[in-house]
């Protein structure tokens, strides 16, 4: 196994979670006595250039694809952070109906929608089917395939090329790092701007997120290796900014190695001074990352058996791919967790790979009163909360697992 970007020799193990089912792929009833595929969930760093990635074990066509089943417009901070970035690059670039914006994997047309409405040509790209169905609903063309630099060719062929590309929340789903953003490079103008959102692995290590781990996840990136990706294909960072989505994102902004007009701003030099300073310049800063996991598996048992050993009731909410990631990595299942809430309707009906939990709409948890409330999606507990306050009536209570165990 070599590293996707420097290709070197693999060897060293960042974590390893074991062999997990598929985090997305949820379990139809007539499935359920199946035998589900399991993928090696080892995460590797690559000793040379420190990119933390899991070798490409299945095709991205298998997941991404016109089953998937992630809807981005179904989180509503979600929407709202879209619309906020889309005001602001407007204003920022001056875009207007003579300008062109790309995003990749655009999803539904939770963001472009708001260009859209603005007038501002636009393109998704996104190879699931179904969610480029629910974009042309909201207006948004898309372009239903991989973005690959084969792609980028052909668009810019077609004198496509884009002044302002984006991308959240995809470059971590890509399996060749190189292919993509030497593709972003075909296809931004000489003065374009990118810009990329994805998690950073300095808030994953120091806040114990491992349950962003999934099969999905090609990648886990430091800004300093994004830096060294994006120079290989001639663009250079001039800006970034940290963004709390995701229990902590970084949005870079790049431009052309060539363009002399975006300097760079000291956001930049003052967050590889921040990676530094905790250690992640090299490879000290990513040892110790599994035995923080495995305190929290051991502390998430434990209190699971004391629950079920009162006789108390046990729900979850949210069906989404860091809950099965936590849920299989520590082993518990239907015989611990009753059921588990999400409103996505396609989802209701479902189970949840792996724990076998039955997937159904909120009105369960009226009508079953759980004791305790597991919010598997840390990152929207507040929101969550809020939503399901009624159920303090009955005195349940709510937990959250990362960074820590959080009864409250
Ligand atoms: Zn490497």
């Amino acid at each position: 196994m070599n590293c996707q970007f420097c290709n070197n020799n693999l060897e060293k193990v960042f974590i390893d979670l074991g062999q997990l089912p598929s985090a997305n792929r949820l379990v139809r009833r007539d499935q359920l006595n199946l035998e589900e595929l399991r993928y090696s969930h080892k995460v590797f760093i690559c000793e040379e250039c420190l990119l933390v990635q899991i070798p490409a074990f299945h095709k991205a066509q298998d997941m991404f694809n016109e089953n998937y089943v992630y809807f981005s417009s179904f989180a509503k901070s979600w929407v709202d952070h879209a619309r906020e970035y889309v005001d602001k690059m407007i204003n920022k670039m001056k875009l207007d109906a003579n300008s062109f914006v790309v995003e990749i994997a655009s999803n539904d047309g939770y963001l472009l929608q708001h260009f859209v409405e603005r007038y501002i040509p636009c393109l998704g790209i996104d190879p699931a089917a179904n969610c480029a169905k629910a974009a042309h609903k909201k207006g948004v063309k898309t372009c239903i395939e991989f973005f690959t630099t084969k792609l980028a060719q052909k668009l810019s062929a077609q004198r496509r090329q884009a002044d302002l590309i984006l991308g959240n929340n995809v470059f971590a789903h890509v399996p060749d790092v190189n292919d993509f953003i030497s593709g972003i490079s075909i296809l931004l103008k000489a003065d374009g701007i990118l810009t990329l959102e994805f998690p950073h692995i300095a808030q994953m290590i120091k806040n114990n997120q491992f349950d962003t781990i999934y099969d999905e996840h090609f990648s886990y990136f430091s800004f300093q290796v994004v830096q060294k990706i994006l120079a290989r294909h001639g663009l250079r960072i001039f800006d970034v900014e940290e963004l709390p989505t995701h229990g902590g994102s970084l949005r870079i902004f790049a431009c052309k190695s060539t363009n002399k007009f975006l300097k760079v701003k000291q956001a930049v030099n003052k967050l590889l001074e921040a990676e530094q300073s905790q250690g992640l310049l090299n490879i000290s800063g990513y040892v110790d990352f599994q035995n923080k996991a495995k305190d929290i598996r051991g502390a998430f048992q434990t209190l699971v058996r004391a629950e079920k050993g009162k006789g108390n009731k046990i729900a979850a909410y949210g069906a989404a791919a860091k809950g099965n990631t936590f849920l299989n990595y520590c082993g518990i299942g239907s015989h611990s967790i009753d059921f588990v809430v999400d409103d996505t309707p396609a989802k209701q009906g479902l189970f949840l790979p792996g724990s076998h939990i039955p997937v159904v709409e909120e009105q369960k948890i009226k009508d079953e009163k759980p004791d305790l409330i597991i919010i598997l999606p840390w990152n929207f507990s507040t929101e969550i909360a809020d939503k399901l306050a009624y159920s303090r009536e009955w005195g349940a209570r709510f937990i959250t697992c990362i960074p820590k165990i959080s009864i409250y």
